[in-house]
């Protein structure tokens, strides 16, 4: 009897296994097409704020996939199977176009631009050129761009894309610590750390009024501030988190309770709003 239970749940689990792998196949087809025509992708941009004075100092590229039947398909499932078929540099160029193209239609010629970049994306070859010839194209200072990279990209020295971030940052492109605490990294390794900003994960933040919440935050900004580092805290979801950052001397501002990600079009009309608020104060 229990011989055949086994077999029946074996056979549930091999059927569930198959329409695993099927629908896994679909996306990476489905995917490579739709970086061919680039209809079912798009590029939303979360604003980012300037804690000091309240204004939208830059953007965070990120990328949206609307799968015909399978409908809104999260960037932490897409993103990792590009990387697996060989997608990400193409999926990587074309975020990268849809950032420099906006930036290059906003008035302010000032904003900032952050893209994700993934290990992958940056140990490919020639990737650093790639970079610098998209700045050029669309005439953009290369300080303009900063690129988010993971702990473990970022304490790996001696590898790969350590190259690449080291042409790229000899060029002025800037370079964060995207989710700063998530990782695995110790404390001693993340002080060493060649970047110009860290983002503290949402993860902090969410846990900034619980006991020792706020003093792992504070230490966390002060040894960035004394590395010389600029700090960005992600995730904000209420003006209470909002406020105990900026009273602990965050420098920059990301979340929900400021401005979820927003579409290209909107994102142009902020930065337009932004501008003609701006004129009206120096008038
Ligand atoms: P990330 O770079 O840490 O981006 C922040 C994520 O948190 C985004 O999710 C954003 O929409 C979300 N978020 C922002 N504020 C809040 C908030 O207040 N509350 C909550 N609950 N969430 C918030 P998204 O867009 O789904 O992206 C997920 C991850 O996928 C990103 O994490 C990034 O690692 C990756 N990703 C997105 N676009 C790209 C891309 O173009 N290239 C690469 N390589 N990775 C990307
Ligand atoms: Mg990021
Ligand atoms: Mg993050
Ligand atoms: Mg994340």
């Amino acid at each position: 009897h229990a011989k055949a239970a086994g077999r029946n749940t074996f056979a549930v689990f091999g059927n569930h296994m198959e329409e695993v792998l099927r629908r896994r196949r679909a996306l990476e087809s489905d995917l490579a097409a739709a970086l061919e025509t680039g209809t079912q992708l798009a590029v939303h941009f979360q604003p980012v704020y300037s804690a000091q004075n309240g204004r939208v100092s830059s953007m965070e590229a990120l990328c949206r996939w609307t799968h015909p039947t399978f409908g809104e398909i999260s960037p932490d499932v897409f993103v990792p199977i590009a990387e697996e078929c060989g997608l990400i540099q193409k999926l990587g160029l074309y975020v990268l176009e849809e950032a420099c193209s906006l930036l290059s239609e906003v008035p302010d010629g000032d904003l900032g631009m952050s893209v994700n970049a993934s290990a992958v994306e940056l140990m490919s070859s020639g990737y650093a050129l790639r970079v610098l010839t998209m700045l050029a194209k669309y005439g953009l200072q290369p300080t303009r761009l900063e690129i988010e990279i993971t702990e473990s990209v970022a304490t790996d020295t001696n590898g790969k894309a350590a190259a690449a971030i080291r042409d790229l940052r000899m060029a002025g492109v800037r370079f964060a610590v995207d989710d700063f605490g998530k990782g695995n990294s110790s404390f001693g390794q993340l002080l060493k750390l060649d970047v110009d900003r860290i983002k503290i994960d949402k993860m902090f933040v969410d846990q900034i009024h619980q006991g020792g919440g706020m003093p792992l935050i504070e230490a966390i900004v002060q040894m960035a501030r004394h590395k010389g580092l600029k700090t960005t805290a992600e995730g904000i979801e209420t003006a209470d988190q909002r406020l105990a950052l900026t009273s602990l001397g965050c420098d920059h501002l990301q979340g929900f309770e400021l401005s979820k990600p927003l579409s290209r079009v909107s994102t142009i009309q902020l930065m337009s709003e932004q501008d003609s608020r701006m004129e009206h104060t120096v008038l």
